[in-house]
């Protein structure tokens, strides 16, 4: 069939749009008509070769909109619902066996190997020449994405189908890293370095937490008050200020716990550094392929922990779920973080999100 999507011809080019073509579903597949997807920086990461995905091919993974059509063997989902595509995993491996999809054992092939996780790529030009498709297993810059049943989270009645594809990524990556990560103890303090969608989504998750000092540390004034507006109870301009000593401030000592949003190594040291005995630090930004970081032996040895944590852990059905569920109580406002962009104005939108005037911008897709 031919679709509308943003191709990215070459390494480092910009976001063409044009029309291509794209496989019916088969089985276990479900054809979805996007109505938005978000711009996350991964996908920049991505066309500027940072993240090995084949190009010429279409980018975008925070999409949603309505099921059009199911292959054979769909049973849980029916054309016209509204859905989220969620993060995609084989379903077959030990880490997907024991409930942790996000690190499933093919994460690599399903997120950006350019074709379908057991066959060839979905898109090609309308001169057949072939397009890498099935980015986090949905290449949403599209009119339609094809997608795999078990990726998909229902979007209940009433909620703005077009706002809700953020929530298969970066808010699900700070918001699962507070609640299946930190787990925060009754009166925890915790500290978030970095607040792009991301570090914003985990002070948005921390203030559904026990923790009573949620401290938000970054450069920027501007998002600075933008956590204070989604509950932190501090903030720290890391412009001229020694950061650690700021936190210690804060919490009377170290913090219980530091999320680490940046990816910059020299932030990463200031979060381990941060949180004490028997703290842990989560490690949540992605620093560019090959970056090292170094720490402090000896205060390590007492109790601390440093831990990864990829796509907010979790599985996507609940996580999502449940966020939609935060969402529609008031709980979760992550519609104040939101800028449309029609799929046209991609760049525009890719240069609101790098400059930091838009937080998570969304595309909307042509009727
Ligand atoms: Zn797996
Ligand atoms: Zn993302």
């Amino acid at each position: 069939m031919q679709i509308t999507a943003a191709v990215v011809q070459e390494l480092h080019g910009p976001f063409v749009v044009r029309d291509v073509e794209l496989d019916e579903p088969g089985p276990g597949e479900v054809l979805v008509k996007v109505a938005a997807t978000g711009f996350c920086h991964t996908d920049g990461i991505a066309r500027h070769g940072d993240l090995p995905f084949p190009v010429p091919g279409v980018l975008g993974h925070e999409g949603a909109g309505t099921v059009a059509a199911v292959g054979p063997g769909v049973t849980s989902v029916h054309e016209g619902q509204a859905v989220v595509i969620g993060w995609p995993s084989c379903g077959a491996c030990r880490n997907c066996q024991d409930g942790e999809p996000r690190y499933c054992l093919r994460l690599g092939e399903a997120i950006v190997g350019g074709h379908r996780l057991d066959g060839p790529s979905a898109l090609r030009t309308r001169d057949g020449e072939p397009l890498a498709s099935h980015f986090f297993g949905q290449s949403s810059f599209a009119t339609y994405s094809l997608t795999t049943e078990s990726a998909l989270v229902p979007v209940p009645e009433g909620l703005p189908v077009e706002m809700m594809g953020p929530l298969a990524c970066g808010l699900s990556t700070g918001a699962g890293a507070v609640f299946h990560t930190a787990r925060p103890l009754p009166g925890a303090s915790l500290v978030v370095y970095g607040v792009g969608t991301v570090g914003l989504a985990a002070i948005m998750a921390a203030t559904n937490s026990p923790a009573t000092t949620i401290i938000a540390v970054d450069r920027h004034a501007s998002r600075l008050r933008m956590a204070t507006e989604m509950g932190a109870t501090h903030v720290v301009d890391a412009t001229d200020t020694n950061v650690v000593e700021a936190i210690n401030d804060i919490c009377g000592g170290p913090a219980d716990l530091a999320l680490e949003c940046t990816g910059v190594i020299s932030v990463v040291r200031q979060a381990v550094d941060s949180v004490g005995m028997r703290g842990t630090c989560i490690l949540i930004g992605g620093a560019p392929a090959g970056a090292e970081f170094s720490v402090d032996h000896l205060s390590t040895l007492w109790g601390k922990s440093i831990v990864g944590t990829l796509g907010g852990s979790g599985r996507s059905l609940r996580l999502i779920g449940g966020l939609m569920g935060l969402y529609a109580q008031g709980r979760f406002p992550f519609d104040r973080l939101v800028e449309y962009f029609p799929l046209e104005r991609i760049e525009e939108a890719v240069e609101a999100s790098y400059s930091g005037d838009v937080i998570k911008p969304v595309l909307t897709m042509p009727n």
